[in-house]
């Protein structure tokens, strides 16, 4: 067949209803749809613009549930712990049957502290972890710089969350997209979907802005920051989910240098992610991040964060200022008013929602698409995604 012929036909959706139909290709998007296809489902996803176009393609990569564990989040943690357990399994099948890194380390965090001040807080926060059970121990600075030589002379102390570790997003989301096509699902890019299509109180497929209708048996929203905008929920109102900006930067560790950590290195103000060899082919990848601000669906790269990140990384790790500084990025972390997840059914028959994943979406991928498949086959939601349910901000959707 024609190269151009074939290509007609990829991004013709067939006529009789996929069983599934995702909007958006992040990381929540793409896991959900592999895993649906991968349980026997006739599986479309319609992206935008790229794979990993959002969040996704920007996002650090932890799965750090115990370090960033918060004061008043007790329910999202269990649920990030319980994501945290399927990762490696997750990274480990994804990595056999594509053959593709998805950059997966667990190679443990510590959270340092850099004044006096910083000790108060870690202190505190160590406290709170140990309330809860979690698995994360106090060091002094001599056994900091044990475990991390890097480390600057004025570091006083840090927490060690010895289980806490990260992949690399985007190695993830191309793995995932070649895992969803060895499984049978479709993925079409450059392809937005402007609205809904019901009929009688239920979902029956999706139209793009172009005029293309796909029909499903059930659409899942997965569009990220965009899950709220109009035309992805019925009647023009969707999960209470806004757009939260984070600014990260990105290095190399030149040729004949050592990365300046081995473990993740974060304090109250930053956090620095080493990326080995296996996910980036070029060598050692450092990630410095990220800001947290609220500017709507600005994605502008200020000198401002660009100047505060490096301060912040360099007080505790001096040898930042030795790498190789590759680029500077701004992504949209879906936010909602509890930061937790918004996963289950939405307000129509054959609507789900797969959003509001905040800052753990990649750590919860994997959670969220194991839990997609089982409502997709009609389980009840499990009980311990009750506190998750999208109808849960009813009264405070966002237009
Ligand atoms: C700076 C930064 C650092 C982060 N660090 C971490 C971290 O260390 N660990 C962690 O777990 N999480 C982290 N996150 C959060 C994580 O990136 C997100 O929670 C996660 O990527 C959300 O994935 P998603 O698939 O829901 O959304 P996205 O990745 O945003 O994907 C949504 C997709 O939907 C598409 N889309 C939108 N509207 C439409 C439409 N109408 N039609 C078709 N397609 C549409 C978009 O183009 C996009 O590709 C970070 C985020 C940022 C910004």
């Amino acid at each position: 067949m024609p190269a151009e012929a074939e290509q007609v036909d990829t991004q013709t959706p067939r006529r009789s209803p996929y069983d599934l139909v995702v909007i958006g290709a992040g990381v929540v998007g793409l896991a959900c749809a592999w895993r649906a296809a991968q349980a026997g489902m006739s599986v479309l996803v319609l992206e935008r613009d790229g794979p990993g176009a959002g969040a996704s393609g920007v996002a650090a990569g932890m799965l750090a549930p115990v370090t960033e564990a918060d004061f008043g989040e007790e329910s999202l943690l269990e649920l990030n712990l319980a994501g945290r357990e399927l990762w490696s399994g997750f990274a480990a099948e994804l990595e056999e049957l594509t053959g593709l890194s998805t950059g997966y380390a667990d190679d443990g965090a510590l959270v340092v502290a850099a004044d006096r001040d910083d000790t108060e807080e870690l202190r505190r926060l160590h406290d709170f972890q140990r309330q809860l059970g979690l698995d994360a121990s106090w060091l002094t600075a001599r056994q900091c710089r044990e475990l991390e030589p890097g480390l600057a002379p004025r570091v006083g102390g840090a927490i060690l969350a010895p289980q806490d570790g990260h992949v690399d997003p985007r190695a993830v989301v191309r793995a995932l997209v070649a895992a969803l096509e060895r499984a049978g699902g479709e993925l079409i890019t450059s392809a937005e979907v402007a609205s809904l299509d019901t009929a009688g109180g239920r979902v029956e497929g999706v139209r793009t802005v172009d005029g293309r209708r796909a029909g499903a048996r059930t659409v899942l929203v997965a569009a990220g920051a965009w899950s709220a905008r109009g035309g992805l929920a019925p009647e023009g109102g969707g999960p209470a989910v806004r757009p939260v900006k984070g600014q990260l930067l990105e290095l190399r560790v030149r040729a004949g240098h050592s990365p300046p950590a081995r473990r993740i290195v974060r304090t109250p103000r930053c956090y620095i992610v080493t990326r080995g060899r296996a996910a980036a082919e070029d060598g050692a990848h450092v990630v410095i991040g990220a800001t947290v601000e609220e500017q709507g669906f600005d994605t502008a790269v200020t000198a401002d964060a660009v100047f505060r990140l490096l301060e912040a990384a360099w007080e505790v790790l001096p040898e930042v200022g030795e790498l190789e500084l590759l680029c500077a990025r701004a992504g949209l972390r879906p936010g909602t008013p509890d930061n937790a997840p918004a996963i289950g059914p939405g307000d129509a028959d054959g609507l789900l929602w797969a959003t509001g994943h905040y800052r753990n979406g990649v750590l919860l991928a994997p959670l969220t698409a194991r839990t997609v498949v089982h409502l997709l086959r009609g389980a009840p939601p499990p009980e311990a995604l009750r506190p998750f349910h999208p109808g849960r901000f009813d009264s405070s959707r966002v237009a």
